[in-house]
């Protein structure tokens, strides 16, 4: 099996309902994303996927994202804006937009600060 990542960044501000502590109110992030995108057959080029189709794809649903307030924006006005539910997200959105051709997102992980990362891999390893 093969893997490629991107990562990508954005900024945004949230805050989550039901938290107790510093997170509850609003606050902002410099959010990094990894999206791992897996398959086993690569194209003539050599390519599992063009690193220019993934990150335009990240681009493209960070954008909605990018220097918004995260509780305003469906799905997060009701789902809470954690890193764990934006990974989440961003998985959901680049499948659709990856289509099939033999290569799925494997994972997501998304950063709120340099220290802290949530993860998101729907399939066992
Ligand atoms: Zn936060």
């Amino acid at each position: 099996m093969f893997e490629v990542s991107v990562d990508y960044s954005f900024a945004a501000g949230h805050a989550l309902r039901g938290y107790k502590g510093k997170c509850e109110n609003v606050h902002g992030h410099n959010y990094r994303v990894r999206v791992t995108l897996a398959g086993e057959n690569l194209d003539a080029s050599g390519l599992l996927v063009d690193f220019a189709d993934l990150r335009a794809a990240i681009q493209d649903v960070a954008q909605r994202l990018d220097h918004r307030y995260l509780n305003d924006l469906a799905p997060f006005d009701s789902l809470n804006p954690s890193a764990e539910n934006l990974a989440k997200y961003f998985f959901d959105e680049i499948q659709g937009r990856i289509g099939n051709r033999g290569v799925r997102v494997e994972e997501v992980t998304v950063w709120e600060t340099e220290l802290t990362s949530a993860t998101y891999r729907p399939n066992a390893r």
